[in-house]
């Protein structure tokens, strides 16, 4: 008799699930490690959410929109696009993974940049898909010619990019458009806190898909809700792999509420660039090598008191930040990466403990 592995299609045993972010139980913890908002979302989810429960009783018996219609076409409407236009998903994770189960495959390789999301391969994995990886050096200047000439059937570029927070211009983005004859992923998770977005491409490069997440800026994580922009017949193809029901009730009308309440956001968006702002200036002066920031962290280069960097001095941070109770993010399995920390903007507050944290730190030179 065969062993469950044995009878398992022969790529799945040796794939490798994602590893998310630490996700403390306890509430002690400053939590910077996976750029959640440090602010709740706007009261008007709550009472959207509130008044969908309490309605008529029928509103949790009977299945939600399977397409998510009425959440299609205010997001179309918000950006100036026609609801075909649009498609929902669990979690932006969701709309990344429909896009590598229509386009990646054995024979139809899927490219994005090293480093940027390290989702983008656990997906193709589990397509038993092939890559076209492009390596970023350390400038992070994003290497548009190599990109436009790359075989991907898809690729993914993460701008702001991910965990560096480096931004892209449009210019740039649209150089890679008129070459490229894939198709062009370009994941906006953290757009929302850039002073750019491609949407406005949108409509001249039918090639074009930008990928957008309420988890950051709208500080809906816990409802998992995300979309793709693109162009109608790119949508239908989405819409043929994606799952019956793939957004619950209860997230669709959250979202259309959270989108309803732009006033509340930019104040709260503000609020954080402004707090990005300072503390990277801060880091800098005290002689920290800190890419630009165009998302809500700053991917820093921890210098200690001795002047040493390296992947040994930000573990020797990232360690003396959880004696604290202080969560940031490390990414050791890249040489470009593994010096750095990612500290996602918290409030001032937050900042505050991490900024006494890294002074002790140096002072104690652990
Ligand atoms: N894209 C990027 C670049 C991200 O960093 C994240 C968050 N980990 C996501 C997409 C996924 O966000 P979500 O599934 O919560 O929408």
């Amino acid at each position: 008799m065969s062993t469950p592995t044995e009878l398992a299609r022969t790529h799945v045993p040796r794939l490798h699930a994602y590893t998310p972010g630490f996700q403390p139980t306890g509430s002690d913890w400053v939590k910077l490690n996976t750029n959640e908002s440090p602010y709740p979302p706007s009261p008007k989810v709550a009472e959207a959410i509130t008044q969908s429960v309490t309605d008529d009783g029928a509103s949790l018996r009977l299945y939600p929109s399977p397409t998510s219609a009425p959440l299609r076409a205010q997001i179309a409407e918000l950006h100036g696009l026609a609801a075909d236009q649009v498609i929902i998903g669990n979690g932006s994770d969701d709309i990344l993974n429909l896009l590598v189960r229509v386009f990646g495959g054995p024979e139809t390789p899927t490219g994005f940049t090293l480093p940027s999301y390290s989702l983008y391969p656990v997906l193709v994995a589990i397509q038993d898909g092939g890559t076209a990886t492009i390596d970023f050096d350390r400038s992070m200047i994003l290497p548009v010619e190599q990109i436009a000439n790359s075989d991907a059937q898809a690729f993914f570029l993460t701008s702001p990019n991910a965990p560096t927070g480096v931004g892209f211009t449009n210019e740039s983005i649209e150089q890679i458009l008129q070459s490229f004859s894939g198709l062009l992923v370009v994941d906006e998770a953290y757009a929302p806190f850039a002073e750019e977005n491609a949407i406005t491409l949108l409509g001249r490069y039918p090639n074009l898909v930008v990928v957008r997440t309420l988890s950051k800026a709208h500080a809906l994580a816990g409802l998992r809700v995300g979309y793709a922009l693109a162009s109608a017949e790119t949508i239908g193809l989405l819409d043929r792999v994606r799952d019956s029901y793939n957004v619950n009730k209860l997230s669709q009308v959250a979202a259309g509420a959270a989108l309803g309440d732009s006033v509340y956001y930019d104040a709260v968006i503000a609020r954080i660039k402004k707090t990005r702002d300072r503390w990277l200036a801060a880091w800098r002066e005290q002689g920290w090598f800190i890419y630009d920031s165009a998302a809500n962290f700053i991917f820093v280069e921890p210098r200690d008191a001795q002047g040493l960097i390296g992947s040994e001095v930000a573990a020797s941070l990232f360690e003396y930040f959880k004696t604290r109770r202080i969560l940031v993010r490390s990414f050791p399995n890249h040489a470009l990466t593994a010096p750095f920390l990612r500290i996602s903007v918290g409030t001032d507050d937050e900042m505050l403990a991490v900024d006494q944290a890294i002074q002790a730190w140096l002072k104690h030179d652990p």
